[in-house]
């Protein structure tokens, strides 16, 4: 098996302070959030922002300062989110411009929570095409198996090219449910030189954590996907993850990639091309 890969998503877009008071909401915060998981063996680094008072937000300069506090610091792999939902196209593929190492890429449209998720062929054109611009590579976030399928019609078009690099993103409501059946069903469904990574949101987090590293792909851990560290205790800082997830994989034998290694398995940064 390869070396894990381990995503840090330190904030989200949506879950408010009310719920968690310890999310980092300031570039400031986000970055020191990130420096103590690259320190503990998080390779990637998914990143979303907000405003001061921790709603929503899309702003391109929150994006810089975050990336440029970031990679003051490490060199770990930044990936911006391009979800922005309720945001415009303009607004959602402005941080690519950053040229982060990686992107997400929402491939479809769905509910989310009490929200539409519109992510139309048209608008996934253009994502791809504005990534393939800036060099970045696409983390393509599938929510449900049609998604996996809306990627073979954007590659027979020519606007996604192998090796694609999936994230499974199991729990949310609207998206399939975070199950063994679920993520085996996901796995079985893409290509064979593609990579994979894989996550459930509250509780499904530590169980599709432990599969996706016996089954052979990466993970992420961070407080945009769950905010408890075990059942009614809230998470306080992202390390706290990161540091569970390195400690279960070790156990098993399962080594944690840094960074370097990380870009060789994802073909980043000109690496195993
Ligand atoms: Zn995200």
């Amino acid at each position: 098996m390869e070396k894990l890969i381990i995503t840090v998503a330190p904030t989200g877009s949506g879950t408010p302070l009310s719920k968690n008071p310890n999310l980092a909401i300031t570039p400031k915060q986000i970055a020191k959030e990130v420096f103590e998981c690259y320190q503990a063996g998080a390779s990637i680094a998914h990143i979303h922002v907000r405003e001061e008072d921790g709603s929503r937000s899309m702003s391109f300069e929150k994006f810089k300062e975050t990336v440029e506090r970031i990679r003051d610091k490490c060199d770990i792999i930044i990936n911006l989110t391009t979800s922005g939902m309720e945001f415009s196209d303009e607004i959602r593929l402005k941080p690519l411009t950053l040229k982060p190492d990686m992107a997400s890429f929402n491939a479809g449209s769905m509910n989310f929570g009490s929200g539409i998720f519109i992510n139309s062929f048209d608008f996934m054109k253009k994502l791809a095409k504005t990534m393939d611009e800036n060099n970045v590579k696409p983390e393509i976030e599938i929510y449900d198996s049609a998604m996996i399928r809306n990627c073979q019609f954007l590659k027979e078009e020519g606007y996604l090219k192998d090796p694609l690099h999936y994230q499974f993103v199991l729990g949310v409501k609207g998206g399939m449910a975070a199950t063994a059946k679920n993520l085996l069903f996901l796995k079985e469904h893409i290509e064979d030189n593609a990579t994979w990574s894989a996550f459930g949101t509250g509780a499904g987090s530590v169980p599709i954590s432990s599969m996706a590293i016996h089954l052979g792909g990466h993970t992420r851990v961070g407080m945009e996907d769950n905010i408890y560290i075990k059942k009614d205790v809230l998470v306080e800082r992202n390390v706290e993850f990161v540091d569970r997830i390195r400690r279960m994989a070790e156990e098993v034998e399962r080594p944690v990639a840094n960074v370097n290694e990380a870009c060789k398995i994802l073909k980043l940064r000109g690496q195993g091309v």
